[in-house]
This record gives C-alpha cells, sequence and structure tokens, in this order.
C-alpha cells in the first residue's frame, strides 16, 4: 500500500524532468550537488543521457556547443550559488554567440531568504546580462511553464542563452501524479507557436537582392555560423554554384562549401572583401570578425545585402538592403527568383579570375612554409601533418575543436573543412578554454564522428580536468595539444623592464617547460603520445584516429614559435 502511495507522488525534481523530456531533452551537461542530484537522476531515469563534468564552466561551454550542432537547447545543471556563478561562463558564451542553451540552476531555500542560506544568491539578478529569457518556478505548478518557456526562448529568433531558477524547496514539494500530467498538459497547450516560427519574408526584397547581385561587377557571398546554425548549406551550394559567385566563410561558416571548391576565396580574403562591391552576408555579424563592415578593409562603396533571423542586428548595421528571416528560406528563394532569369559570372569573368589567382599564389606560398620538417616544431609542420591526417579519416568528416592563439589562427589557415558544421572555435567572444566543453558536446551530438581539438598548451589548461570525462564516458576524442609551455609561448619580455622583488618569478605567459600533459590522461587509463618529430606525430595521430579512443597528443613546440597574441597584436 505504501509503495503504490509514493508512486502517485511526483516531486519537484521529478516534474522538472519529465518536463525536460516532453520539451524534446534528450541531453543535460552539468555539475551535481546540493539541491540538484536528485534532479540529474531523475532525468536518466526518463531517458534522458547527464553527462557529468568536473565544472561547471566546461559543462556550460558543452551545453552552448551542444545547442549549435542539434538546433535544440544544450541544458546546463548547476548547483546553487557558486555553481551558477561558474555556469555563467557557458551562458555568456552561448549569449555572444547566439547559440540555443538552457541553464538550470537550483537555488536556495525561498523560506531564508535574505538571511544568509546555504550558497544564496539573487541568481535571477546574476544571470540578467547573460540571459534573453529567466524564470523563477517559485512553486511546483509554476515548473511546467517556466520549462517550456525557458525551452522556447532558446531557439526564438537570435537563438541565446535562457535560465531558470528552481529553489531547493520547490525541487522537494509534491503534487499527485494525474496533478502533475494535468499541468504538463496545460503548459503544452498554452506555449507560443508564434515564437518558434521562422519571420515571414518580404518576397519583394528577395527580387532587389537578386537584382543587386545581378548587376554587381564584384559579388561576394559570406556566411557565418548563422547560416550553419540553420543549415543552408544546399541553399548556399546551388547559389553559388548557378551564379559563380565566389564565397567567404567566416571561421565557422567553414565547410558549409568545402574549402577546397573553386570558388572558395578563403584564401584571397583581402582581395575579397577590399574589393566586393556587393557583398551578400548571410548569418554572420559585421562586427570585429568582420572589420564592421567598414574601410579599409572593406571598399567604402561597397552595397551590403545583410540575411540574419535578428531584425536588431540588421538594424543595427543599417546594410543597403536588410532581409529579416531565416538563412536557409531566405537563400532558397533567392535561387529561385534566379532560376526563373539565370545568369552566371563564369570562369573567365575579370572578378573570379582575379580572385582564383589570388588564391593559387596565396596558396602556393604557404605550401611553401608548410613542405619544410621544421624541428623543434614551428606551428606549420605540425599543422600539415595533422592536416594530412584528418585528409586519411575514412567515413564523416572529423569534428574539428581549436583554440589557442598561434594555434587556432594556423590552424585556420592550413586545416581543410569539408563538410558543415565541423569547425568550433574560441567564436565570437574569443573564449579560451571551451576545448574540452566542446570536444565533448561534439562526441555527445555526433556519435558517428571522430572530434579532434587542435589547442595551445594554455586553452587546454582551462579544463584540462575533463580529459577524466572523456575516459569516463569512452568518448571518441583526440586532443593534440600544442604545447609552448605557456601563453603564447617562451618569455618575450624586454629583460631591462623587469625590476621588482617578483622579478626572477616566472613570467606571468609562462608555464612549466615540457609539461607532460599526455601523462594526465593515462592518470584515469586513456592513452598519451608524446610527440616532438614528425614521425612520432605521424604515428601518434595514425594510432589514434583509428583507434576512436579518448587520446591526449602533446605536441613540442618551440617556444620562441609564433607571435604574441597570434594574428592579433594589435589588441595586446
Ligand atoms: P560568425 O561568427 O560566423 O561571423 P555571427 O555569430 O557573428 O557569425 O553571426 C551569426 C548571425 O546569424 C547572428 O546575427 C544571428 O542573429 C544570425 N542567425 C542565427 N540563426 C539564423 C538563422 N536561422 N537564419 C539567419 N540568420 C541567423
Amino acid at each position: 500500500l505504501y509503495k503504490v502511495a509514493m508512486e502517485q507522488v511526483v516531486d519537484g525534481n521529478t516534474l522538472v524532468a519529465m518536463c525536460l523530456s516532453r520539451g524534446g531533452v534528450d541531453r543535460m551537461f552539468g555539475v551535481v550537488g546540493i539541491p540538484v542530484t536528485s534532479l540529474a537522476n531523475r532525468a536518466v531515469a526518463l531517458g534522458i543521457r547527464f553527462i557529468a563534468f568536473h565544472n561547471e564552466q566546461s559543462a556550460g561551454y558543452a551545453a552552448s556547443a551542444y545547442g549549435y550542432l542539434t538546433r535544440r537547447p544544450g541544458v546546463l545543471l548547476t548547483v546553487s550559488g557558486p555553481g551558477c556563478v561558474h555556469g555563467l561562463a557557458g551562458l555568456s558564451n552561448a549569449a555572444a554567440n547566439g547559440w540555443p542553451m538552457v541553464m538550470i540552476s537550483g537555488s536556495s531555500d525561498q523560506s531564508f531568504t535574505g538571511r544568509g542560506d546555504f550558497q544564496e544568491l539573487d541568481q535571477i539578478a546574476a544571470v540578467k546580462p547573460f540571459s534573453k529569457f529567466s524564470a523563477k518556478a517559485t512553486d511546483i505548478t509554476e515548473i511546467p511553464t517556466s520549462v517550456f518557456s525557458v525551452i522556447d526562448w532558446a531557439v526564438a529568433g537570435r537563438p541565446g542563452g535562457t535560465y531558470l531558477d528552481i529553489p531547493s524547496d520547490v525541487l522537494h514539494q509534491t503534487v499527485d501524479e494525474s496533478q502533475a500530467q494535468k499541468l504538463i498538459t496545460e503548459a503544452l497547450d498554452s506555449r507560443n507557436k508564434d515564437l518558434i516560427e521562422n519571420p515571414k519574408i518580404n518576397y519583394s526584397e528577395i527580387q532587389k537582392a537578386v537584382e543587386l547581385l545581378r548587376t554587381a561587377q564584384r559579388p561576394l557571398i559570406v556566411f557565418g555560423k548563422g547560416a550553419a546554425y540553420a543549415r543552408a548549406e544546399n541553399e548556399l551550394t546551388k547559389l553559388v554554384e548557378s551564379t559563380g559567385i565566389p564565397f567567404l566563410p567566416t571561421p565557422m561558416g567553414k565547410g558549409l562549401l568545402p574549402d577546397t571548391h573553386e570558388l572558395a576565396a578563403t584564401a584571397a580574403r583581402s582581395l575579397a572583401i577590399g574589393k566586393c562591391d556587393v557583398a551578400l552576408v548571410v548569418g554572420a555579424r559585421l562586427n570585429w570578425l568582420l572589420h564592421f563592415g567598414e574601410a579599409p578593409k572593406w571598399s567604402n562603396d561597397v552595397k551590403f545585402i545583410l540575411v540574419d533571423i535578428s531584425k536588431e542586428e540588421i538594424e543595427l548595421r543599417e546594410p543597403f538592403l536588410g532581409i529579416v528571416g531565416d538563412a536557409k528560406d531566405v537563400i532558397g528563394l533567392i535561387h529561385k527568383e534566379i532560376k526563373d532569369d539565370p545568369f552566371c559570372l563564369g570562369k573567365t569573368h575579370p572578378w573570379v579570375e582575379a580572385i582564383r589567382n589570388k588564391t593559387k599564389d596565396n596558396v602556393a606560398k604557404m605550401e611553401v612554409q608548410l613542405a619544410k620538417d621544421v624541428v623543434p616544431f614551428n606551428f606549420m609542420t605540425p599543422m600539415r601533418i595533422i592536416r594530412d591526417a584528418f585528409l586519411l579519416v575514412g567515413g564523416p568528416a572529423p569534428i574539428l575543436v581549436s583554440e589557442g592563439a598561434n594555434t587556432m589562427d594556423v590552424g585556420r589557415a592550413v586545416l581543410v573543412q569539408t563538410e558543415p558544421r565541423t569547425r568550433l572555435d574560441a567564436g565570437t567572444w574569443g573564449t579560451m578554454g571551451i576545448g574540452l566543453g566542446y570536444c565533448i558536446a561534439a562526441a555527445v551530438a555526433s556519435p558517428d564522428r571522430l572530434v579532434v581539438a587542435v589547442e595551445g598548451d594554455s586553452g587546454f589548461g582551462f579544463s584540462a580536468m575533463e580529459v577524466e570525462t572523456l575516459v569516463r564516458y569512452q568518448l571518441p576524442v583526440v586532443v593534440i595539444v600544442f604545447n609552448n609551455g605557456g601563453v603564447y609561448g617562451g618569455d618575450r619580455r624586454n629583460p631591462e623592464e623587469i625590476t621588482g622583488p617578483y622579478k626572477d618569478d616566472p613570467a606571468p605567459t609562462s608555464f612549466v617547460p615540457g609539461a607532460a600533459y599526455h601523462l594526465l590522461l593515462e592518470a584515469f587509463g586513456g592513452k598519451g603520445y608524446l610527440a616532438a618529430t614528425p614521425d612520432e606525430l605521424k604515428s601518434a595521430l595514425a594510432e589514434s584516429f583509428s583507434a576512436k579512443k579518448p587520446s591526449v597528443i602533446n605536441v613540442t613546440i618551440d617556444p620562441y614559435a609564433g607571435a604574441e597574441s597570434g594574428r592579433m597584436q594589435h589588441k595586446n
């Protein structure tokens, strides 16, 4: 009798888990503890995979990237107070990158508010700058509406992070099973469907865009991670190939069309953006990554056609023509409109030829550098070896995770992306420390793919303990650490400027030289490799890529190779 009675009661923990499951959540990332441990266990019992991390920062990065890769909000679960604060790293990263994510934190007991309860914090106030929507369930009956709202708001319009606060007393409240089901049904019925619908597209703007592209002398198509998120690859490929217009991906736009495509202007970037007269920019902000769309990088009279899901984004940039809409829908319509009266620049068009020639020149110059076997390693030699190893991976292309200064810069130029959404990097916010979290998210989102991180030792160090998470879940992740002994590498200070009582301390940029990062993974039963020569690196890559098991390859790099701040010295 007792058992039957217990089964008919649902507590707050179970109700949250039920709602997440009904809301389509099938993966969660987080760190358990007071008061959310039961919530995680109930979610698992309902078929949700819970990936338990060491730190909320990494788990949050994972949730943000999972949202980007799957188009469904990545869910981060944190404990109260400090757990919520650590989680802000992930939430802010989701906001900056425009990725859908839901952060759920337990919070302290409402009956003690203001009296210094365990881990007490006004979490709703703390998340405000980083969340597009937040809700607090102050009573168990508010849980269903709150859960469905944070899920819907995360994906609505420009995706981003949302936040759900559940006080510990609410997690322990109970309702009858039948009441729980009724609350869920009512909340589902009252969901705001308009929120998640794509905006209607103004067809006259499509016609204007086509006219601009048709009459341009030097048109360019630029696309970014918003287009990748929209899964606009087929529409973009059709548009590029039918019109013969060269294209330029942003770093995470790489792979929507293959880097090896004959119309790729990646290696002729300065020419392409400096000389184009009409630029169709799809799902990419004219922010620092695209030099704000301004001279001198862009020509003064370039006409921008911006395609973005966010009306505010278009209003902010004041382009020649703005089209609010989903990238896949808009590019599909542009292609359709062109099809009725097709045009194609053709291979001998002076603009296409200029870009092709510049690309050839730049690629040839880079290949000369890449062909050398420089030991001790610079950044180029190991990157070439990694590029070649990538090309030998059979099946779907690996997902590349990249962070660091020189490591990310050189990797962006050298590594080849052939499939959409196979590059995750430091992104709009230049976030360091994303590596392990992104690897775990990628492996969980795409279990059929190998995941390879190519990252600096500094980026790796932010979340290195998550290598244990890789081993625990046996994820097919190979982490390649470019180990140059510090942030930017060796001590680059002018000795005359270093004075004072701590002048003999290690430089703020330096780490222990020759750190054995590969042994870190071995402590947990993973496989570690140390590679200081081309042969050692080739054999470590061949073995780890075919094993598809958690591995760390510690690549010894000359501490004085590369530049301070990579290609952004002017900002440091
Ligand atoms: P990148 O870093 O690749 O340049 P950004 O993150 O700066 O890309 O820009 C991505 C843009 O894509 C954002 O302005 C965002 O509003 C927009 N976006 C997001 N989803 C879509 C979509 N489905 N269709 C069109 N634009 C989108």
